[in-house]
């Protein structure tokens, strides 16, 4: 199988060829169609398995698809949701390298920094947004960040969020965001409380495990 198989298009291609992916891993194999047929996912998947490629690929490809189409580009289209700052770093890099022949424009967003620099990165539009919860709804809260425009919301590491405490920021932002929205959710662990958030969250999900 190779990344053509998986109809993503020559923007992206360029990218993944210059950072050298021969073909993508078996997360990526399962979960970039069905993102791509705008579905929502429920999956169980570690770090380290390819997962970001799994779900910034597709998502870059559908907003970059629809970009030409729109005007406003500087709503947020998509917002990924992590628990801790050196992931969204993590997964802000690894956008700013699929996305690099596209348009579109990307931030990442953490606590324990000024707030500044990043409120400058946001008036100047963003299109993909990466954040931890706490920031995110200070930003929100000030008024710097509408998730009203929102069409593809990830959460990551689900699991770790709940151990870090998180679950109330994270009912506050599912009341933020549109109900019509496509969301793919990602937990290592699967324990009740996990599947139980999960089904607040996604409408009849894909269910993918590797
Ligand atoms: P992740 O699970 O998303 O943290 O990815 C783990 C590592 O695998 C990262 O360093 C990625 O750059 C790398 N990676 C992801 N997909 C592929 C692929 N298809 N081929 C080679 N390396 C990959």
């Amino acid at each position: 199988m190779t990344f053509e198989d998986l109809k993503i298009i020559p923007p992206l291609l360029k990218a993944l060829e210059e950072k050298n992916y021969k073909e993508p891993t078996a997360i990526q194999e399962k979960a970039i169609p069905v993102v791509l047929n705008q579905r929502d996912i429920l999956g169980s998947a570690q770090t380290g398995t390819g997962k970001t490629a799994a779900f910034a690929l597709p998502i870059i490809q559908l907003l970059h698809t629809t970009d030409t189409q729109e005007k406003g580009r500087i709503k947020i289209k998509s917002l990924i949701v992590t628990p801790t700052r050196e992931l969204a770093i993590q997964i802000d890099d690894n956008i700013a390298l699929y996305a690099k022949h596209t348009r579109l424009r990307h931030a990442v967003i953490f606590g324990g920094v000024k707030q500044g620099a990043q409120v400058n990165e946001l008036k100047r539009g963003v299109d993909i947004l990466v954040a931890t919860p706490g920031r995110l709804l200070d930003l929100i809260n000030q008024g710097f960040i509408t998730l009203q425009h929102v069409k593809i919301f990830v959460l990551d590491e689900a699991d770790r969020m709940l151990d870090m405490g998180f679950i109330h920021d994270i009912k506050k932002l599912l009341k933020l965001l549109p109900t019509k929205r496509q969301s793919l959710f990602f937990s290592a662990t699967m324990p009740a409380s996990i599947v139980e958030l999960s089904s607040k969250i996604l409408t009849d999900p894909v269910k993918i495990e590797v």
